[in-house]
């Protein structure tokens, strides 16, 4: 009946899926356990008409022009002109984040910025990017005392929220993630393209999903419906030979045998508000030396939604992911250990050989949308031959 079968319908796998099917002409079951498409990047408009994103705000950004053309035949977008822009509340006063050289002028006086805007130039060079543990190496005290300035005020609280450790025990990929920019550029991303779907992305993924050769099953979990034997995949009582690209936690495909892969997740404490502005115009203003929470998003102004009544915001709370009921992983805690005890999955994965594992929880990392579907091109392709 199928000739492919997909686990997951986040992006990995419903590019996955569109591609071997339209591509590969090949017969293809996308099975969801969510009761809707999308994965983490599912929308969806609240009881007040407001396009909330569920599992959290996503911006869409590449730089990859394939990415930014294949997405495009499902969605046409809502592109931010001016990029997509954060800010940090430290006690009140909003500053540009990723720190660069505006930020700089906001903090110290004319001269002294100055001052440092040279030395900053001249050690690393206009344009260039720092993550702010390099930074804090600098030797210079007045470069050590604007890496002391950034690593207190912007990454030390929020990174201790966000993943219950300081940026010197977390994985420095992470924090390489937000650096600090020797320019006068207050986008958040460097990316050549920023912005949502116009639509929704539910309606891209809707539209990704829609081909002849595709069946999706939501509210179907993968783990009822396949056995898993060493060597082999057992579909509907058979042997299942064709591929199957599985996008969802590793551990649990094997009964979480070697004990849970770490993982931290979030709450989204949603508000609907009477009124018609609450960050001033800010769609995401990261809280970075208060609260319990990490940032607050005002979704009308991501979306850029016209016709919205009143305003929607969500504050969003970490904590460690248990495997609880109703728990979600979102982030993998990239570090030796938890890698380590990854590729002992995989090793089992690896001894079915009609089972390819792609995606943020499959491989245990950290995806940003672009890099997914990258990836899951190249597998499809490959998969095709
Ligand atoms: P997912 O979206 O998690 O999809 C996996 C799917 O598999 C899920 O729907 C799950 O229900 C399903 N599944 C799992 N197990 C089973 C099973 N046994 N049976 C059936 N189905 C199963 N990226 C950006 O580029 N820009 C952003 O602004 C951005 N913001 C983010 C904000 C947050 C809070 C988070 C957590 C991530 C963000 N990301 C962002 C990253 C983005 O969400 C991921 O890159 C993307 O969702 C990864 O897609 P995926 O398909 O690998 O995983
Ligand atoms: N970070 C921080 N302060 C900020 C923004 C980011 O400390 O204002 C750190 C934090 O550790 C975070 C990491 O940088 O987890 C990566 O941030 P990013 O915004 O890329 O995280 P995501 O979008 O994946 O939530």
């Amino acid at each position: 009946m199928y000739d492919s079968i997909v686990i997951g319908a986040g992006i990995a796998g419903s590019v996955t899926a569109r591609q071997l099917a339209e591509k590969g002409n090949r017969r293809v079951l996308v099975i969801e356990r969510r009761d809707h498409i999308g994965g983490n990047c599912y929308d969806s408009p609240d009881a007040y008409g407001i396009l909330v994103h569920v599992y959290g705000p996503h911006i869409f950004h590449t730089s990859m022009e394939e990415v930014f053309d294949y997405l495009s035949r499902f969605t046409e977008w809502t592109l931010y002109e001016q990029g997509h822009q954060v800010v940090a509340n430290i006690g009140g006063r909003l500053i540009p984040v990723p720190f660069n050289l505006n930020t700089l002028h906001m903090i110290y006086d004319k001269e002294q910025a100055d001052e440092l805007e040279k030395k900053l130039v001249e050690a690393y060079g206009l344009g260039n990017r720092v993550p702010i543990m390099k930074l804090r190496e600098n030797k210079d005290p007045q470069i050590q005392d604007i890496a002391q300035y950034v690593y207190e005020n912007v990454f030390l609280k929020y990174t201790m929220k966000q993943w219950g450790q300081t940026p010197e025990e977390i994985s420095p990929q992470v924090t390489g993630r937000v650096p600090v920019l020797i320019s006068y550029d207050n986008r958040y991303f460097q990316d050549k393209y920023q912005g949502v779907p116009a639509d929704s992305f539910t309606q891209m993924f809707a539209r990704m999903l829609d081909h002849e050769n595709v069946t999706v099953r939501t509210g179907a979990d993968a783990r009822e419906l396949l056995q898993l034997g060493a060597h082999e995949i057992r579909f509907e009582g058979k042997k299942f030979e064709g591929d199957v690209v599985y996008t969802g936690e590793l551990d649990e495909l094997f009964g979480c045998r070697y004990g849970r892969l770490p993982y931290r997740s979030l709450r989204f404490d949603f508000e609907h508000l009477a009124q018609d502005d609450f960050q001033d115009g800010h769609s995401v203003v990261n809280y970075t030396v208060s609260e319990d929470f990490t940032r607050i998003t005002e979704f009308k102004y991501l979306t850029r939604q016209k016709d919205a009544d009143g305003t929607t915001i969500v504050r969003e709370y970490p904590f460690a992911y248990t495997g609880a009921d109703g728990e979600i992983p979102y982030y993998a805690i990239m570090n030796p250990e938890n890698e380590a005890l990854y590729e002992k999955y995989k090793r089992l994965a690896m001894g079915l050989s009609n089972m390819h594992l792609l995606g943020r929880l499959a491989e245990y990392k950290y995806y940003n949308i672009d890099a997914m579907v990258k990836k899951a091109l190249v597998l499809a392709d490959e998969l095709i031959g």
